[in-house]
């Protein structure tokens, strides 16, 4: 018998007064998130919502969100997080995808209108039972009507409470993704999945009892929910959450807080290195306090390594790791040689292979699929048995989809994703590659390469680039470099200059949408 929620549970009883979660004023001890997150249990087992159901959630980071997620585990209960910036018609599909009986929303702001999108959603679903806004305002006043707000729906609950056990093997955690390919599927993660990469996660890291996190990190995605929210709530730690990512609010954060472990994505170290409002903070005092800085998510380009090494005097530890698990699978951990531009080497009980197109090992340096098998894997996705026996096979191994390589030390490295290989005249581009060049070009900021279509090579390699302020080179003179520095097949003959580069929540550059340009 295992619940993820333990992972409250335990420290709720262990430490009951330390600060849990802390957003602006608001200080909440873990006994305070615990009672809460009883209480939301309580309510859906009144309803009779427990173990088999799925429970939809739409929140930024705001305390509501560890609440609901330990309160819908509590009930034994799944819990489907989602990405705080679907459109209704998004939400629709992930509510009838999900099959969720209950969904608990957050109302939002004037720009963000989360909680009427979510309502109109939720009524064209008639298999979702309940809806519960979260209001903005935290003494759940709303000037929404015909709802039923937290404060209303936890008043009903059923007395003496108790967490409803579940097994190991049942399903803790839904998180949409869109994997490799097609639609967003729900990754089925189960209670010893998440369980186990939490505890990982600390010990990778090598968590302190007194760690503050800095929760920048969307709370919906399995990096922030697993290696700060569940890894932190295990190892005693306080979440200072930090709902929209700003290099001025997250500075002022870590300087108050006095944070000492921050994890993001490499657009977040990016801006925190190349935004001016860095100036104004003393960054020796941050980093005098600052023990871990994680990255993971996507690739984090070697100059951007540097200049945090440098700026902050802490390395950057990089992981790698898909939704479906969990995520972590590889780290560069805190007690072992760090190598830059690695994703380090296997976490405890991960296997990895890196394999050719016909299934055999790949040899040291050399280019292959990266596979996963242990207890990180996810038991496949929701209600799609195709879609999983595609992904992982009969031996238990999961295709992610990355190219990558493994060096003489066992360290591993990602060149690119499958689908972003660009194949320019029957050459491999690995679009990473040039991006990391590229950026060493002292006028550049940011830069994501794509193929575009090309009437005789296939596809031509095209880069946007975002300039440093002040900047010089233009469109002209950056492919005149590229072309002194990059091999004939490689380097772009295409560079569009832009302000900034399309993202979406979690900091990934939307190559895609890039990439559906014409070029010109
Ligand atoms: P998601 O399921 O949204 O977490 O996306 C997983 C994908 O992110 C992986 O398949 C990789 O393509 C990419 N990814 C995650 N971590 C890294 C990393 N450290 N370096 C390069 N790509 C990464």
């Amino acid at each position: 018998m295992l619940n993820l929620a333990v992972l409250l549970e335990h420290t709720a009883r262990e430490l009951p007064e330390r600060d849990a979660v802390v957003l602006g004023g608001t200080r909440l001890t873990y006994a305070q998130v615990d009672a809460q997150a009883t209480r939301v249990a309580a309510a859906l087992a009144a309803r009779g919502i427990g173990p088999g159901d799925r429970v939809a959630l739409s929140c930024p980071n705001l305390p509501y969100f560890p609440i609901v997620y330990y309160g819908i585990l509590k009930s034994g209960a799944t819990v489907v997080p989602l990405n705080v910036l679907l459109a209704e018609r998004e939400i629709t599909y992930h509510l009838q995808d999900s099959g969720a009986k209950a969904y608990f929303c957050f109302e939002g702001t004037d720009q963000l209108p989360m909680g009427k999108a979510g309502l109109a959603a939720f009524e064209s679903v008639p298999d979702c039972e309940h809806f519960v806004l979260l209001t903005a305002d935290p003494s759940g006043e709303t000037s929404m009507t015909g709802v039923t707000t937290l404060t209303e729906f936890a008043r009903d609950g059923l007395p003496g409470f108790e967490t409803v056990q579940t097994s190991e093997t049942d399903t803790a955690v839904v998180l949409y993704t869109s994997g490799t390919t097609g639609r967003p599927k729900g990754a089925e993660l189960t209670h010893s999945n998440m369980v186990l990469n939490a505890q990982l996660a600390t010990r990778l890291y090598a968590a302190a009892p007194h760690d503050v996190h800095l929760l920048a990190l969307p709370l919906f995605h399995s990096f922030g929910q697993t290696v700060q929210l569940n890894a932190g709530f295990f190892s005693g730690a306080t979440l200072v959450l930090l709902p929209r990512f700003e290099v001025a609010a997250a500075l002022e954060l870590m300087e108050r807080e006095k944070v000492t472990l921050f994890a993001g994505v490499p657009t977040m170290y990016w801006a925190l290195l190349s935004s001016p409002d860095a100036d104004r903070f003393d960054l020796s005092g941050i980093a005098a306090n600052l023990r871990i800085a994680i990255s993971g998510g996507s690739a984090l380009p070697m100059e951007v390594l540097k200049g945090f090494d440098e700026r902050f005097g802490v390395p950057v530890l990089e992981g790698y790791g898909l939704s479906e698990t969990c995520p972590i699978a590889t780290f560069n951990r805190v007690d072992r040689p760090r190598k830059a531009g690695s994703i380090g080497l296997p976490a405890w009980g991960v296997e990895v292979r890196v394999t050719r197109r016909d299934g055999t090992e790949a040899e040291v340096d050399e280019p292959g699929e990266i596979r996963l098998r242990g207890h990180n894997v996810m038991k496949g996705y929701l209600g799609r048995p195709e879609a999983t026996a595609e992904a992982i096979d009969p031996q238990g191994w999961f295709s992610t989809g990355d190219i990558g390589r493994r060096d003489a030390d066992g360290y591993l490295y990602i060149i690119d994703r499958t689908k972003d290989l660009i194949i320019r005249g029957g050459f491999n581009v690995y679009p990473r590659e040039v991006e990391e060049v590229l950026l060493t070009h002292p006028d550049v900021s940011l830069v994501a390469v794509v193929g575009v279509p090309h009437a005789s090579h296939g596809e031509e390699v095209k880069a946007f680039v975002v300039r440093k302020p002040g900047a010089t080179a233009t469109e002209e003179d950056l492919v005149a470099w590229s072309k002194e520095n990059m091999a004939g097949h490689k380097y772009p003959r295409l560079v569009e200059c832009r302000e900034s580069l399309p993202m979406n929540a979690t900091g990934k550059v939307l190559k895609r949408e890039l990439a559906a340009l014409p070029a010109d």
